[in-house]
């Protein structure tokens, strides 16, 4: 069986940045890999996510509780699973992905009072990887970011690419309860947490990719 390596933190905190680095850095080192990415929104088995984003079902993240809203993106990653990357898997090829069923645990979670979350994080991961028979990560790599820090990149980047917001992004309380959610749900699976800043000071992407290889070296 394969590696499963997740990339998981909440928006802004670098996720995709640190995917970059490391595949930049395999393929200059030759090692095969396969990359994924969720959600993949221009499958049909990302319909119902895409109709939950865009708003069809409530302009607000709460419109949707959180059991409901998980399975939709727990069947777009099942038909990934299915007809894109089994074999891959199988066969020993390592996996690298940026988001995965810990997003759940992330945005959806933190719908959830602080009290009903552990009773949510045991049923997303029975339901996924015990009665859907996904593969589990074998590492998360979870990016410890300050919710400030947060909140300033996610603002400088639709700036730069004039992207427009979903209804995730567009509400600040709604990212705050994810920042808190992510922390809990952290420790909880026992993630390995990746500290973005140092004291005051924000680490370079360039410092944080040297951590993660060394975690990914010792798992
Ligand atoms: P995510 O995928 O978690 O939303 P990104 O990798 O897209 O996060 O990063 C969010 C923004 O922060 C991007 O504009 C990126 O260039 C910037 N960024 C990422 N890592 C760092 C870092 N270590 N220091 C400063 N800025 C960063």
């Amino acid at each position: 069986m394969g590696r499963l390596i997740v990339f998981e933190g909440i928006d802004g905190s670098g996720k995709t940045t640190q995917v970059k680095l490391m595949i930049d850095r395999l393929e200059k080192e030759n090692v095969r890999f396969r990359r994924l990415n969720f959600p993949r929104y221009d499958e049909p088995s990302s319909a119902l996510l895409r109709m939950y984003l865009g708003g069809e079902f409530g302009d607000k993240p709460e419109d949707v509780n959180a059991y409901a809203a998980s399975t939709f993106f727990a069947v777009d990653r099942y038909a990934s699973y299915k007809k894109d990357w089994q074999a891959d898997y199988l066969a020993g090829t390592p996996i690298l992905t940026d988001r995965y069923t810990t997003s759940n645990a992330i945005h959806q979670g933190s719908k959830l009072p602080e009290d009903r979350r552990e009773a949510f994080f045991k049923w997303l991961y029975d339901f996924e990887f015990g009665l859907m028979e996904l593969p589990a990560p074998d590492v998360v790599i979870y990016m410890d970011i300050p919710l400030e820090a947060a909140l300033a990149r996610i603002g400088q980047r639709r700036t730069e690419t004039g992207a427009g917001a979903d209804i995730h992004e567009r509400d600040a309380e709604y990212l705050r309860a994810c920042w808190q959610c992510g922390r809990q749900a952290a420790d909880y699976y026992g993630w390995r947490k990746i500290p973005c800043f140092d004291g005051g000071r924000a680490r370079t992407a360039e410092e944080i990719h040297e951590e993660i290889r060394q975690v990914l070296k010792l798992e």
